[in-house]
């Protein structure tokens, strides 16, 4: 390894970073534990076919960093980890190369505990806990919270009130126009709830098949996923893929706020400052969507997961997005860079002197 690559984990502020090569089943996988400040580094396994170990490894120190700060803020006694695995999941693999990867992840001795994320399902969940305990999202079969999906959209439905309460004055969303760009896993749940809320919707996606059936089951209109940013509407909710928010399209934007379930929704840390520029309100993304991480955390509790209690846990996202734009106000920054402070003085406060 060249001093690069450790000069890069020192850079993101890493605690461990841990690489292992099986050459029995050509697994290749990096574990990034960014804190453990607050708890053991929580974060889902990404397995993606990464054009370059290099990549890998920003990757996985960007995510890990992101976990320590979403826990943070959402209140969870947990730090920041995230694992990449490198490969077409869909070419190699194999249980095989799961198991072997659960014995890397039993070996790091509960200091990082995974979950699903892109490119991992709960299946996968299922077959890792066979071989170690360090794993969270398995079935409810197997004493697990499952798919953290409909957890995430409950999440984002409660940041909207938040919105809503903050711009209206008023919590309820009846009457309000919401724009969801994706409707995949969240963004479909999240139209359920906001229909069921009383709320106009426009749905785009690049599956326009599914946005034009999910549109005529729940009476909303559709658009282009090429257009739906331009729209005019109360909230855009990104719920697809991160980066839209950029220098490129905050001139186009015709909304009141944003408030999604995309990571990583601003291009760049200054796309903070243009929406405010823009006077439109953001919710910061891993606020609104830390609903899934909430609800998992209450599979770590000793009497075991309860679906009723992590999802009335989940809808404090609510009151945690309002102290966020309150402490944007008070301190006269956006709301992305106040959701960091916030996080930053809580681990601070934790951190052993
Ligand atoms: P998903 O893959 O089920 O859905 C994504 C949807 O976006 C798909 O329907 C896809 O066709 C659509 N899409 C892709 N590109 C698009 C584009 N350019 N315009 C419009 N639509 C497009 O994923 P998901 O689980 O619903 O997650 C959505 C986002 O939320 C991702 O960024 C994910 O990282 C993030 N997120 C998800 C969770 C969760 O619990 N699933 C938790 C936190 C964050």
């Amino acid at each position: 390894m060249s001093f690069d690559l450790l000069d890069l984990a020192a850079l993101h502020g890493a605690e461990q970073v841990a690489f292992v090569a099986d050459e029995e089943t050509g697994l290749r996988a990096i574990v990034a534990i960014h804190s453990t400040v607050l708890g053991p580094g929580l974060g889902g396994t990404r397995f993606y076919p990464f054009t370059s170990e290099h990549d890998a490894l920003v990757d996985v120190l960007r995510l890990a960093r992101g976990m320590t700060y979403k826990h943070a803020v959402c209140g969870n006694d947990l730090g920041g980890g995230k694992a990449v695995i490198i490969g077409d999941p869909r070419a190699t693999r194999t249980d095989d190369l799961m198991l072997a990867y659960a014995r890397f992840v039993d070996r790091l001795g509960g200091r990082y505990l995974t979950a699903e994320d892109v490119g991992t399902t709960q299946a996968d969940m299922d077959l890792l806990r066979s071989v170690t305990p360090h794993v969270t999202g398995t079935s409810e079969a197997l004493g697990g919270s499952g798919d953290p999906s409909p957890a995430t959209a409950w999440g984002v439905y409660h940041a909207l009130r938040a919105v809503a309460e903050r711009l209206w004055d008023d919590n309820a969303l009846d009457g309000r126009h919401v724009a969801i760009a994706g409707i995949g896993k969240v963004g479909s749940a999240l139209a359920r709830h906001l229909t069921d809320a009383g709320c106009r919707l426009t749905l785009a996606d690049v599956r326009g098949d599914v946005a034009t059936a999910l549109a005529r089951e729940l009476g909303a209109s559709v658009a282009d996923p090429d257009a739906i940013q331009q729209i005019e509407c109360d909230v855009l909710s990104p719920c697809a893929l991160g980066a839209t928010i950029n220098e490129r399209s905050i001139p186009e934007l015709r909304c009141a706020a944003i408030c999604g379930c995309a990571n990583n929704q601003l291009a760049t840390g200054a796309d903070g400052e243009r929406l405010a520029a823009a006077g439109v309100l953001y919710a910061p993304d891993y606020v609104a969507n830390a609903g899934g991480v909430i609800n998992i955390a209450d599979e770590l509790r000793d009497d075991g997961y309860d679906h009723e209690r992590a999802w009335r846990r989940v809808e404090t996202i609510h009151d945690t997005l309002l102290r966020v734009f309150a402490a944007a106000d008070d301190e006269g920054i956006t709301p992305a860079d106040a959701a960091d402070r916030i996080a930053e003085r809580r681990i601070a406060a934790a951190q052993p002197s």
